[in-house]
């Protein structure tokens, strides 16, 4: 399976737990440590039933019959192979191996690889805010956070105790689209700037559990509309400010800037977010279609968007 987000965000823990059902739900398995540092915990899961997998923001749970669940975070350095029984020898640090009926599953690497009881499940879960993939997502609830906040809405994006599972491509992108600039206060962030930036997010995201990758350009900007050439990054898709430092803004050809901000890489278009009191989302500026970059164009004018955003109405 090929990972290419410097960190896993939330859409690849999702795709994982999808697979994870998949190929072991409703199967008892055999837990194993090749490397030792799970031992106990895998003596402990091992032979029972995985009745279903979840994840939440970037955590990964495995809940297993006889109500324990297998806790795992893959940080910056997890991940996970699999492939069809039988399992080949070892290799490397496996943390955790899992054998099914016809897979088997490895793990190297994570931050987390624990078994939780039920009352530390609830407990991580109430420490972790909401995950723009899941359905039982409260929105306002991370609004409520945010709007109480002095933190750039950049900030609290990332902060997993807000939205769980949003990491720094999608956070530098759903601003971009949004409009707004990353520096805006949670307070000066209006609930009905909000809705839209989650509901973005949200289909961001699902777009990217469906792919696999990340892509945030509307249909206008891809490499095919514009004639240009496709992005190659390690780190991604096609995308309008995530690691283009200094290269043209496809909406309006401004170069992109980069700063840091709270330890991460922050990345925007001055142009198209600019730093006012109420920017107003990309998603209402539809219809104009004219190139930007021929023209100058002032902060407070709005730039063209069109393609994939729903149409005003
Ligand atoms: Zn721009």
């Amino acid at each position: 399976m090929a990972t290419v987000a410097p960190v896993p965000e939330g859409h690849t823990i999702h795709r994982l737990a999808a697979r994870h059902r998949e190929l072991f739900a409703a199967q008892i398995v055999e837990l194993e440590s090749p490397q030792g540092r799970f031992a106990a915990g895998a003596a402990l899961l091992s032979g029972r039933t995985l009745a279903d997998t979840e994840a939440y923001g970037k955590h990964l749970l495995h809940h297993f019959g006889g109500e324990l669940s297998l806790h795992i975070h893959l940080g910056l350095y997890g991940r996970f192979t699999d492939g069809e029984s039988p399992a080949p020898a070892p290799v490397g640090q496996v943390r955790m191996r899992m054998t099914g009926d016809r897979h088997w599953l490895d793990l190297r690497g994570p931050t987390a690889c624990e078994v939780l009881e039920p009352g530390q499940v609830a407990r991580l879960r109430a420490r972790l805010g909401q995950d723009p993939l899941r359905d039982d997502a409260k929105p306002l609830s991370a609004y409520a956070k945010i709007a109480r906040s002095a933190k750039p809405i950049f900030s609290l994006l990332l902060d997993q105790g807000v939205v769980a599972g949003c990491g720094l491509i999608y956070a530098n992108e759903a601003l971009f689209r949004a409009g707004l600039a990353p520096t805006t206060p949670g307070t000066a962030i209006g609930a009905e700037q909000w809705q839209p930036l989650w509901d973005d997010l949200r289909a961001l995201m699902k777009e990217g559990v469906a792919t696999g990758r990340i892509d945030t350009v509307h249909a206008a900007h891809t490499p095919e509309a514009m004639r240009r050439a496709p992005r190659v990054d390690r780190h991604g898709g096609e995308v309008y400010v995530y690691r283009r430092p200094g290269q043209p803004c496809l909406v309006c050809g401004a170069s992109i800037e980069r700063g840091p901000m709270a330890g991460r890489n922050l990345y925007w278009c001055p142009t198209c977010q600019p730093a006012r009191p109420t920017p107003r989302p990309m998603q209402r500026r539809l219809g104009a279609t004219k190139p930007a970059a021929k023209t100058a164009r002032r902060a407070s004018a709005a730039p063209p968007a069109a393609g994939r955003a729903q149409s005003s109405s």
